[in-house]
C-alpha cells in the first residue's frame, strides 16, 4: 500500500504546521503545541498517514486525551466532534490542497480521517502526495 504524506497548516492562521527540522518516518513532521493538564509542550506527529509516531516533549500516558493547540497563534485545534470509537474530542488540521484532516486526542486510540471538501480538491491532494513519492527509484 501507497503511503500518503500529508502537508497540513493551521485552519486559523493558515501557517504552515510542517516542521522540517524534526523529522518521523523519514518525512517533516507536523508540530502542533500539547496541553495535559498543567504541562505544555510541543508534540511532533507523523506526517504519514496511518502512522501514529510522535516524538512529545510533554509524556503523554496511554489513554490520555491532550489538547492540540497551533504554536503560531495558539487556536485550539479540538471540534465539538466526538471519535467514533472512543468518544474523545477530534483534533483537525487544514491540508494544504483543501480538505481536511481528523484525529483523536485520545493517545493510542487509532481513530482518523481525512475529509475533501470536493472532489477535484481531491484530486489535488492526492496529486501533490504523491509528487511526495516522486523518487526516481520508485520509478518504473
Ligand atoms: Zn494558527
Ligand atoms: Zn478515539
Amino acid at each position: 500500500m501507497e503511503k500518503l504524506a500529508v502537508n497540513v497548516k493551521c485552519p486559523y492562521c493558515k501557517k504552515s504546521l510542517m516542521d522540517e527540522e524534526v523529522q518521523i518516518d523519514s518525512f517533516p513532521s507536523v508540530r502542533v503545541r500539547i496541553q495535559l493538564g498543567k504541562k505544555t509542550g510541543a508534540l511532533y506527529l507523523s506526517s504519514i498517514y496511518g502512522s501514529y509516531n510522535i516524538i512529545s516533549e510533554v509524556p503523554i500516558p496511554p489513554e490520555e486525551i491532550v489538547l492540540f493547540f497551533c504554536p503560531e497563534c495558539s487556536a485550539s485545534f479540538s471540534l465539538k466532534d466526538l471519535c467514533d470509537e472512543c468518544k474523545a474530542p477530534l483534533a483537525f488540521f487544514e491540508l494544504k490542497n483543501g480538505g481536511t484532516v481528523q484525529i483523536c486526542t485520545r493517545r493510542g486510540c487509532e481513530y482518523h480521517s481525512i475529509d475533501y471538501t470536493n472532489m477535484s480538491q481531491k484530486i489535488s491532494t492526492l496529486y501533490s502526495i504523491y509528487e511526495v513519492f516522486a523518487d526516481p527509484s520508485r520509478r518504473k
